[in-house]
């Protein structure tokens, strides 16, 4: 297919990578110019990118962003035509991107939520869960490229809704990675280190992808960004404000949210979220590390 790939990050670098290894025609564009995908032609803007393109993907950081794309003064609304599918793989508002869809589908486009799970691992092995709203005639002609990128699609409903459930999944990442730092942190304090405590969270009920994923990292004490902070400080943002829309009350997010203020104020928002562990070890004095760090 002809897919122009717009935003070349952490994460849309490597899946407009896989689109080219899987044969398909992609164009790519990123803000600062200089990156660049082998096999793939590069624009100038979105709106060259998107110029005859069958369907047009974004990963960008947020809501602004994908407005600022989508709409600005070189956006992919330029090079609009009947037809084409618009496919946002950032995580952004839920309510917004109703409005986008709602804009874009005046004008015969079709526009389909993808945000994804799975990090940068994922999106360089090509093995990312797509949380997918839009129409299920739509989805199923987008299947070659999920496929190029992923492993597996999850449709929950109408278009917004991906975001939706993509924000319900980050929540609990924030949390159950929350819960991990503080319990590694007491226990080291505690005389308990870290490589003793792994095992035993492993073969328990309290065993998840979260600590899977992070754990490695964490015993290495390697902070540098896979999800930086800034995106799920973002992500919580995101969260408590589709709460606060629907009129929901988020306790424990509220008090992880400080948690990420106090990080980002210490400039850590360019290390990974997995770097939120370090101001809780600076508040209890010790150190989490493994044999390996
Ligand atoms: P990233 O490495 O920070 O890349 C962000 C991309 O957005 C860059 O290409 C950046 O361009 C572009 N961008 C930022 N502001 C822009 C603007 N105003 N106009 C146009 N382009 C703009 O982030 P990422 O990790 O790839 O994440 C991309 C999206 O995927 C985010 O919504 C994130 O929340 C989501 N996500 C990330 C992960 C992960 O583990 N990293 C996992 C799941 C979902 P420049 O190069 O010019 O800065």
């Amino acid at each position: 297919m002809r897919v122009a790939f717009l935003g070349l990050g952490i994460m849309g670098r490597p899946m407009a990578a896989n689109l080219v290894k899987a044969g398909h025609e992609a164009t790519v564009w990123n803000r600062t110019p200089g990156k660049e995908v082998e096999g793939a032609r590069s624009a100038s803007s979105p709106a060259e990118a998107a110029n005859g393109a069958e369907v047009v993907w974004m990963s960008v950081s947020d809501t602004k962003a994908v407005e600022s794309v989508l709409f600005g003064s070189q956006g992919v609304e330029q090079s609009l035509t009947q037809g084409m599918t618009i496919v946002d793989s950032s995580t952004i508002s839920p309510s917004a991107t109703r409005k986008f869809a709602e804009r874009v589908r005046s004008r015969g486009v079709q526009y389909v939520d993808a945000p994804v799970t799975g990090s940068k691992v994922g999106a360089e092995s090509g093995t990312l869960i797509f949380i997918v709203g839009g129409d299920e005639g739509v989805i199923e002609t987008l299947k070659p490229l999920f496929t190029a990128m992923g492993k597996q699609i999850f449709r929950m409903g109408e278009t917004g809704k991906g975001q939706a459930a993509k924000l319900a999944m980050n929540l609990q990442i924030a949390i159950i990675y929350e819960g991990f730092a503080e319990a590694l942190t007491l226990a080291t304090k505690l005389g308990v280190d870290a490589e003793t405590m792994l095992p035993l969270i492993q073969a328990s009920m309290v065993r998840s992808g979260v600590v899977d994923y992070k754990a490695p990292f964490v015993l290495k004490r390697d902070f540098t960004a896979n999800f930086p902070l800034r995106l799920m400080h973002k992500d919580i943002h995101l969260a408590l404000e589709a709460a606060k829309e629907a009129r929901v009350k988020l306790p424990a997010l509220e008090i992880v949210e400080e948690v990420y203020e106090v990080a980002s104020e210490d400039g850590y928002q360019d290390l990974d979220y997995a770097a939120t562990l370090t101001l809780l070890e600076k508040w209890a004095g010790v150190e989490v590390k493994g044999a390996t760090a």
